[in-house]
């Protein structure tokens, strides 16, 4: 029933996370064990939802729509949006302009500030697409609007219903994950993009080639390849990836997601060398030069005609004159 036998572990994950959900429930408190990993599980359900979305889990339509509506509770956000701002948008204009989720639309930088505004800025400026999908399906598709829209339905009641049984169960155990959920996929989507050059065939995205977070998420640090070869099951990124190594800048490959994170965002301020240096500013500057260049060397040559020109016209006037 599964398209790849891999997401064996994606079950594994789901059913973790439920389980997680149940325990917290019945022990009622905030536990020192079980609500960090409530976290860390509520972070990889918002990378199975994007692996789901690329290249659904099973054969069968009514368990991958049942799979959507399984995926929407946990990850605090109706799965189908992922359409239209992620496959639709994202993996189309891959952090060029019109990318909904753009990481340079404030500034240009990459440190602390910027990351922790990044997500905010970025699910508002997502709204947008999701209408007019919504719109869209509205006119065209009758019964994938339902399903949508069912999704907005199902999460509302399941937070609404946990909300009435014990708000604050509710919030720790259900609003909390959901919100780090959404949180991290776009800090991951950030840290993957910023200062990496959106107009290179090799070089638009940042890699984390560590062998714990990809063990851990599904293989989701291999990001090039992900733009390159989007419908290639999670489990086949690292081996599709070994191809195309070689090709991508050595900045870009980073071994550690945490010190990276650490170097760029905690220690960058006063180490300089830690900073990430923007590879899109660099083409934009080299950009601009070729054209200076090109001003200048047409400049030279107009003035070179000019003088032949004048030239020729002081011969004539000699010759007027004689
Ligand atoms: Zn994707």
């Amino acid at each position: 029933m599964l398209r790849y036998k891999a997401d064996v572990r994606t079950l594994v994950y789901m059913v973790t996370t439920t389980g997680l959900l149940i325990a917290q429930w019945v022990v009622g408190y905030v536990h020192p064990v079980l609500f960090p990993l409530s976290l860390f599980m509520a972070v990889t359900v918002a990378v199975i939802a994007h692996n789901h979305n690329h290249l659904p889990v099973w054969k069968s339509r009514s368990l991958n729509h049942l799979t959507d509506y399984w995926l929407t509770l946990f990850y605090g956000f109706p799965a189908f949006a992922w359409k239209p701002t992620h496959n639709m948008n994202h993996h189309v204009l891959n952090n060029r302009e019109g990318d909904y989720t753009i990481t340079w639309r404030v500034t240009e930088g990459n440190h602390f500030f910027s990351l922790m505004s990044y997500p905010s800025i970025s699910s508002f400026f997502q709204q947008t697409p999701i209408k007019g999908y919504l719109q869209h399906l509205r006119k065209k598709d009758k019964r994938s609007f339902w399903l949508a829209i069912g999704q907005y339905v199902a999460l509302a009641a399941f937070v609404g219903v946990a909300l009435v049984i014990d708000w604050k169960k509710a919030v720790f155990f259900i609003i909390i994950p959901q919100q780090f959920a959404l949180f991290a996929i776009l800090l991951f989507n950030y840290v993957q993009h910023v200062h990496a050059n959106e107009e290179s065939e090799w070089n638009h995205s940042r890699n984390f080639v560590g062998p714990a977070l990809n063990a851990l998420l599904f293989n989701n640090g291999f990001h090039t390849v992900h733009h390159e070869r989007a419908g290639t099951h999670w489990s086949l990124t690292p081996q599709e990836h070994a191809k195309i190594d070689h090709l991508i800048d050595d900045s870009l490959k980073e071994r550690s997601f945490w010190w990276y994170m650490i170097r760029t965002y905690i220690l960058s301020p006063f180490i300089p060398k830690f900073r990430t240096k923007s590879m899109r500013i660099e083409r934009i500057r080299q950009e601009e030069e070729a054209k200076r260049k090109k001003a200048a060397e047409a400049g030279s040559q107009a003035v070179e005609h000019a003088k032949v020109f004048s030239l020729g016209d002081s011969r004539i006037e000699e010759e007027v004159a004689e």
